[in-house]
């Protein structure tokens, strides 16, 4: 293992374990340095016992280095390998071992800290037959959001990768915010060349209920939009769910078909469960998204499927359990 894997290892099983604070910032930085020194350097360092000399790398990391180029086990990574699993439970398992693909995600043409290649050989690792490739529109200016241009960009870059990483599939998409009115950030135009849109509320979450349901609503109404991303825009402990008139907004996800995702980020865990269980009554469609912004995140699925299983959503609605040419008719409404 390189010296690079190994800490790109590290920083992926701390984020799946949803230690994404200190330790894994500095194993991030540490990575930095190693990608941007000459290989000989590193390897005299270690073998001098001067790799903490750099600025960014301390005692953990300068172990991990030292060890992968010595090409033994690496002792931190064995003990995080076995301990930062995400549980999942018996009923949830069901769930989890029938998804094919994972909807909603982010790279670092955005504010993911991944490339897209990176986020879709780890996928291919966890079994996936697909993903999307969902980064954010241009209004999410702190989130770099993807002009129609940039975006364009994008496509290519995946066209590209679908040659190399073949059969599996990155299908383009987006995460495209619902302005106030309920129109959407990007136009027909850009929306109709893409395979998955996710529509997401990011701004104005506490609108009076009237005109966030309108918002939704129109948004949802959008033949383009193909999920409801995190639906209330609750972060648990932190910020309350939006109020919109819940039937309305899920009659229109089940009259035109949008997916109600389960976004399944530990903070946000959305929608909450009584709104999933009346989805469910509803007809709703459902995805079970991890919203990743790293390569350890894309791990986060369980916590959606514990809590598909829990409710009760039934597993033939739910688009990424289909192989990739059903959901992709389903999603073009043939
Ligand atoms: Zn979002
Ligand atoms: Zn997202």
């Amino acid at each position: 293992m390189t010296p690079v894997a190994a800490l790109e290892r590290v920083v992926h099983c701390l984020d799946r374990a949803e230690q994404s604070g200190f330790k894994a910032k500095a194993f991030v930085r540490a990575l930095d340095v190693v990608r941007s020194l000459p290989a000989d350097e590193l390897e005299h360092r270690a073998v001098a016992g001067t790799l903490t000399e750099l600025d960014g790398i301390g005692d953990s990391s300068a172990k991990v280095i030292q060890q992968a180029l010595a090409g033994g086990d690496v002792a931190y990574l064995i003990d995080l390998e076995a301990t930062t699993g995400v549980p999942i439970t018996d009923a949830g398992a069901v769930y989890r071992n029938a998804l094919r693909g994972d909807l909603h995600l982010h790279s670092r043409w955005s504010d993911g800290a991944a490339t897209v290649e990176q986020m879709a050989r780890t996928a291919i690792d966890l079994g996936h037959e697909y993903i999307v490739l969902t980064d954010h529109s241009p209004r999410l200016t702190v989130a770099h959001g993807l002009s129609a241009e940039r975006l364009q960009q994008q496509v290519a870059e995946v066209a590209r990768l679908n040659e190399v990483l073949a059969p599996f599939r990155i299908l383009t998409g987006i995460e495209v915010d619902i302005l106030e009115d309920g129109t959407l950030d990007h136009g027909d135009d850009v929306l109709s060349q893409l395979d998955v849109v996710v529509a997401s509320v990011h701004s104005k979450l506490r609108m009076p209920e009237g005109p966030m349901t309108e918002r939704m609503v129109r948004a949802i109404e959008n033949s383009h939009v193909d999920i409801l991303g995190h639906c209330t825009g609750r972060m648990i402990g932190k910020r309350d769910p939006s109020t919109f008139d819940q039937d309305a907004v899920l009659a229109a996800c089940a009259q035109h078909r949008t997916a109600v995702e389960i976004n399944c980020r530990p903070e946000r865990l959305d929608p909450p469960r009584a709104m999933l269980r009346a989805a469910i009554d509803h007809g709703c469609h459902f995805s079970i998204d991890s919203d990743a912004h790293a390569t350890g995140q894309l791990e986060w699925q369980p916590k959606g499927c514990d809590r598909a299983a829990e409710v009760g959503v039934p597993l033939d609605r739910v688009l990424n359990s289909w192989p990739v040419d059903v959901l992709i008719r389903w999603v073009a409404g043939t």
